[in-house]
């Protein structure tokens, strides 16, 4: 089988290289900074989606190996995604593109005074964000000429979908999976059976539309907002997604592995994902050894420099029964940042 080399070395990186050790898939994981000579015989894939341009970057573009070439020109910038969606008829929040002339009362008349910017490019995690939050007057940033503003939603709950593509057009999805945030990290993402039944289908409909449309072979994942208006898409990672951690424990066949299995051209799984799970992102701190000995705790620690705001590691959890995840998760060790988000999965895990 030809190896899989993949742009970026960080945990999604390794946690590739791990599911390909397990199936026979040679993975090389390698920084987008290093500029080696591609072997002709091997297959691309990335680890990430934001990239400066560079002379490796434009060698790779041209690579017979790698994989989804229109995926990685259209994602990455906020507002040809943005444009994809509203081509493909798929919902997302009104939007439009910022310049330097944009003046708030021009984006008040068109998305109403609640509304936000993020940049074109490379935001992630929150980052490259600005919200009006209704002020009078709000200056816009400096960065309003490579953005795009969209209105505010105000959502119930944010859910996100990881599902597959192969080269013959087949697809295996997972469940939705709630994730909640703090400060646009997520902290934790649970998974219980069948709380989202009436968004299901609606989001892999709407993911397959898309990836059929670019072609696209591997796991996609997408973002949604829930809100009064139904399910809107907020965002569209084109790789290995964090919300799809939980699959390692909680899945027949984790994200991982179906991903190389997708660009690989290997059989696509039925995958048996029943029962609950929960996924905690360990932000920003030391590893506290009493995780180690938290029940149902599986901890991923990956080895990186401790910086606040960090993700450094992630603990999955899964049991038949989502009380018994309600019961594990009051148990944790978990700092005071984690106060609200933990709240809300508690109770979703206990009463749906
Ligand atoms: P993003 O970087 O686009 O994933 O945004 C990070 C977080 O900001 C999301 O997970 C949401 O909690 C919040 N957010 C992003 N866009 C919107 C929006 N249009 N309305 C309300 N909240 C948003």
């Amino acid at each position: 089988m030809r190896p899989v080399y993949v742009l970026g070395n960080g945990q999604l990186g390794n946690m590739l290289l791990e599911a390909g050790r397990r199936i026979g898939v040679d993975v090389i994981t390698m920084s987008i900074d290093d500029d080696i000579v591609m072997p002709a015989d091997v297959k691309i894939t990335a680890e990430r989606e934001h990239w400066q341009p560079s002379g490796f970057i434009s060698k790779i573009i041209g690579h017979s190996g790698w994989q989804n070439p229109q995926t990685f020109l259209d994602i990455p910038d906020r507002r040809r995604q943005k444009k994809l969606l509203d081509t493909l008829g798929l919902p997302t929040s009104p939007w439009c593109i910022t310049t330097n002339e944009t003046s708030i009362s021009e984006l008040v008349d068109k998305l109403g005074d609640q509304f936000l910017l993020k940049s074109a490019r490379d935001g992630y995690d929150g980052k490259g964000q600005w919200r009006s939050n209704g002020q009078v007057n709000p200056v816009l940033p400096e960065w309003k000429d490579n953005a795009i503003a969209e209105s505010f939603v105000s959502f119930d709950t944010e859910v996100s979908l990881v599902g597959a593509r192969n080269k013959s057009g087949e697809f295996a999805f997972y469940d939705l999976t709630e994730n909640f945030h703090a400060d646009g990290i997520l902290q934790i993402s649970i998974k219980t059976e069948r709380t989202f039944d009436g968004y299901q289908k609606k989001a892999e409909a709407y993911l397959s539309t898309l990836m059929d449309s670019l072609d696209y072979v591997g796991v996609m994942a997408a973002e949604f907002f829930i809100s009064g208006d139904g399910l809107l898409i907020n965002e569209i990672a084109p790789r290995v997604h964090n919300s799809g951690h939980w699959t390692q424990a909680g899945a027949s066949v984790s994200q991982f592995e179906l991903h190389l299995r997708a660009i690989c051209d290997l059989p696509f799984p039925r995958i048996d994902q029943s029962g609950s799970s929960m996924m905690i992102n360990l932000i920003g701190s030391p590893l506290a050894p009493e995780w180690f000995s938290a029940p149902g705790a599986r901890v991923h620690w990956y080895g990186k420099d401790v910086r606040p705001g960090r993700k450094l590691g992630h603990v999955n959890f899964h049991h038949s029964d989502s009380q018994t995840l309600a019961v594990w998760l009051e148990q944790l060790p978990l700092e005071k940042k984690y106060s609200k988000s933990c709240e809300l999965a508690k109770n979703r895990l206990r009463h749906g």
